[in-house]
Formats: structure tokens, C-alpha cells, sequence
């Protein structure tokens, strides 16, 4: 009998998501009249406006925003590059600068290149061959890897360490190969950091394509004394004013008990942000539109978090898990969608055995919508911080082959998300939301009693 309940209702929320639903409108005028909102932009201010009207006009119980200061980095003009193989004999490259990196000199930066497989290659060549080079980073993403989020973790080191560690060798520049598994002509960018390399040890960074990167290795092998050439504005602003923004329906027996679902409200700058993560931002409001819609009534608080500032600094998920400290509020789940708007295939669980056994049991309930993947492993970097006390951790895993064809590129725009997809996507985090909500979550150990 339950059972029966929970399928019917699964059913609605699927029907609801894919006959009458918000969130492929809703991310069409986040990416289309708003775009790239990068911390502490002019855009991030209007996503928070228009978000927060969204909620508003949904009927919730609260919407409120959330203060938090977050970084504001700039690009500046667009960045040059170019190959040299002699004077005069030149070939554009395309690159970005790396979120966080220094400008150039005004005049742009050329030196000789070191192409190096990784971090641990540096060591090897030693001060002596690094000292006054571009240092190159082009270990690709590994093709054999089917969670491509894998693959992404292998390499990423290059990106967000490769400056620092290379400054300790004396190189004057970095140029990283972009986090992308194909071929093609558009360069990744992403956050880097220097660590505690003081400010005048900070060298440029910037992102090739992985075309470009293919082309300068292959010039590189048949001559290493070609040149490189880049220039790159970006600065660093101080701290700006943000928000995270926040709806919620009260729970109706338990309000104590809060579930928190969410994305991430800003984004990188040189697309307009659709999958990442504009998709888990309208899903996560469409949560709550959905369980409304379909008439239930939350036992527990249900909050849609959109988080500001997970690309290049993680200030809102930070302040989210201070202020629900501080308050000290009961978060039993937390669930995220940041792994783009494609075809949902399950979640991934960062919790004890006892919540992952009771979570597998519903796994026939999904099975007629095609999700299958209920795995250990992980959650997202914007529920992270609630981790302890026993509160339950998930992350949407939605199909990732495609997922890194787009990220922090150029390419990552609304047409590169298929309407159905998201809205299944959003369906089934109302539906483990639903039942999260419907059993409630097992109490660990230390809490109970
Ligand atoms: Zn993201």
C-alpha cells in the first residue's frame, strides 16, 4: 500500500516536471538575459534579484537572502597569445586567463616554452631548465575513465597548482591544457591558486584549448626554441557584497528538520553558465514548485539553496553551514545538482550504511525513469560544509560524456541543454527529496536517544 502511494506520487512529479514545468524557462532567462555571473559581477546581483522574484512568486513560506562577501576577479579585455616560430612568423592561439591569475606585464609575456606531462615532472627538469620559461602543462584527461569526473580529478592539479608550483622553479608563465576530453578550439578556464606564493613571486596563468595545446606540442617536438606569446588584463577588486538566495516551505510535522537542496548561483564569465550551474540552480527551485504543484505537504523544512560563489571561492556554502551552526539547525539531507543539465542517471551518497540501505530499498521506485546509479562517493562542493552530525550527503549524477565539452568554456550556453533532460533531472530530486521527506533520514549513532 506504501509502496503504491510513493508510485503515484513519483509518477506526479515526473508528469508535472515534464508536462508543466518551470525550470527550462527559468535557466533560458538566467543564461539568455542574464549570462555569465561571476562573483561579485553586475550579473550575479541581477541572478540574485531575479531568482529571488522567482521564489517570491511561488507562494513558499519564506525566500529570503542569505549576506555573504565573495572575491571579485575581472578578466579584463580579452587575452592574446600566439606561437612564434622566428621573428615576424607568428600564429594565433587561443587562450583565457585562469580565474585568480595575474595580469601580464602590460605588454604581454614572451618567453620559450617547457612542455611538461604534470607537477611532478618539475622537479625532474629542476631550476635549471625552468628558470625564465613558460612552463606548459599538458597532461590530457584520461579517454578510458567512464566517470569523466575522474578524469577531471587526474588532471585538474595542473590548473589550479600549476602556477604556484612551477613560480618555486623560476618559470615566468603558465599555459595549462583545458580540462576537456575532445578536441577542439575552446579554451577551459577555472580556478587556480598560489597557495602562500607571496605577491611578487606571482606569475601569469592561462588556459590553452585542447587543439591549441596539440599544435604547440607538435611545434614544440620539431623545434623547442619557438616562443610564446601572451597578454592578459584581470585583476583582483576587494571583496564584494553577494547573497545566497534561499525559499523554503515549512515542514509541517518535523520543521525542525531541515532538507536543503541546491546549485550554484554564479558562474564562470566566458559562457553564460547554463550547465554549470544554472541547470542546479532551476532544478533545485523547481524542487519546491513540484512538490507544491503536486499537492504534498513536507513533513520537514525543504529549502532550495542557490549558493553564490562555489567557482572561485565556496564563500556561500561556507556561510550557508556557519549560519545553520550558529543557529544550530537540524540538516538531515542535503542534496546538490552541479554536474550539468544532462540525462539523470542517479546520485551519489555521502552517509553511513544504515541511510544508504534504507535509500537503495526506494531504488524500484526509480527504476521506470530509467535511474540506476545509487552509489557511496561523494556528494558536491556546496553541501560539503554541512558534512557531521549525521546529515545525510547526495549529488545528482546526471550523464557525464558530454559534461566536459563544455565546462568553464565558451560553449557552456542554453542551446547546449536539452529541455527534457534538465526536467527529468529536476524530477528526480523531487522525488528522493519526496521520499527523503516521507521516511526521514536514519539518525546516526551519537545523535539518537
Ligand atoms: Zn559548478
Amino acid at each position: 500500500m506504501a509502496q503504491n502511494e510513493d508510485e503515484v506520487q513519483l509518477k506526479k512529479i515526473y508528469t508535472q516536471s515534464l508536462t508543466n514545468g518551470k525550470s527550462y524557462a527559468w535557466l533560458d532567462y538566467l543564461s539568455n538575459q542574464i549570462g555569465g555571473r561571476l562573483s561579485g559581477s553586475f550579473n550575479a546581483e541581477r541572478a540574485v534579484e531575479y531568482t529571488k522574484a522567482q521564489l517570491d512568486s511561488l507562494g513558499l513560506d519564506r525566500v529570503w537572502l542569505q549576506p555573504v562577501m565573495v572575491p571579485k576577479w575581472t578578466r579584463g579585455i580579452k587575452e592574446f597569445a600566439y606561437i612564434e616560430y622566428s621573428p615576424g612568423d607568428t600564429n594565433n592561439i587561443d587562450i583565457c586567463a585562469l580565474g585568480g591569475s595575474v595580469a601580464t606585464p602590460s605588454g604581454g609575456l614572451k618567453g620559450n616554452v617547457i612542455e611538461v606531462q604534470g607537477l611532478e615532472d618539475l622537479e625532474k627538469l629542476g631550476e635549471e631548465k625552468i628558470k625564465g620559461k613558460i612552463v606548459f602543462y599538458n597532461r590530457p584527461m584520461q579517454a578510458d575513465l567512464i566517470q569523466t569526473f575522474e578524469a577531471y580529478g587526474g588532471c585538474v592539479d595542473q590548473r589550479y597548482s600549476g602556477a604556484a608550483e612551477a613560480a618555486k622553479y623560476g618559470a615566468v608563465g603558465v599555459i595549462v591544457r583545458s580540462m576537456n576530453l575532445r578536441l577542439d578550439d575552446y579554451p577551459h578556464t577555472g580556478s587556480m591558486s598560489y597557495g602562500d606564493t607571496p605577491a611578487s613571486k606571482r606569475i601569469p596563468a592561462a588556459a590553452i584549448s585542447t587543439n591549441g595545446a596539440e599544435l604547440l606540442s607538435s611545434v614544440l617536438a620539431l623545434n623547442k626554441d619557438i616562443k610564446f606569446y601572451f597578454r592578459q588584463t584581470c585583476k583582483v577588486f576587494p571583496d564584494a557584497q553577494s547573497f545566497n538566495v534561499i525559499g523554503e516551505i515549512k515542514g509541517s510535522t518535523y520543521p525542525n528538520e531541515i532538507i536543503t537542496v541546491g546549485g550554484h548561483l554564479d558562474s564562470w564569465d566566458l559562457g553564460d553558465g547554463s550547465h554549470d550551474d544554472g541547470a542546479g540552480c532551476v532544478q533545485s527551485m523547481e524542487v519546491l514548485r513540484l512538490l507544491k504543484e503536486t499537492g504534498y505537504k513536507p513533513k520537514r523544512t525543504i529549502r532550495a539553496v542557490l549558493f553564490m560563489n562555489e567557482e572561485n571561492g565556496l564563500r556561500g556554502a561556507t556561510k550557508y553551514a556557519e549560519v545553520a551552526k550558529e543557529k544550530e539547525e537540524n540538516h538531515v539531507f542535503a542534496l546538490e545538482s552541479d554536474a550539468g543539465g544532462f540525462t539523470p542517471r542517479g546520485f551519489s551518497f555521502d552517509c553511513d550504511d544504515a541511510n544508504f540501505k534504507q535509500i537503495t530499498s526506494w531504488e524500484p521506485l526509480f527504476k521506470p525513469y530509467l535511474i540506476h546509479y545509487f552509489e557511496k562517493g561523494g556528494s558536491g562542493a556546496d553541501v560539503g560544509p554541512l558534512k557531521g552530525n549525521g546529515t545525510v550527503l547526495a549529488g545528482l549524477r546526471p550523464d557525464s560524456q558530454r559534461y566536459f565539452d563544455h565546462h568553464h568554456a565558451a560553449n557552456d550556453t542554453f542551446e547546449h541543454v536539452n529541455k527534457r533532460e534538465l526536467e527529468l533531472g529536476a524530477a528526480t530530486m523531487t522525488a528522493l527529496v519526496y521520499l527523503i521527506d516521507k521516511y526521514g533520514t536514519v539518525p546516526s549513532e551519537k545523535v539518537k536517544g
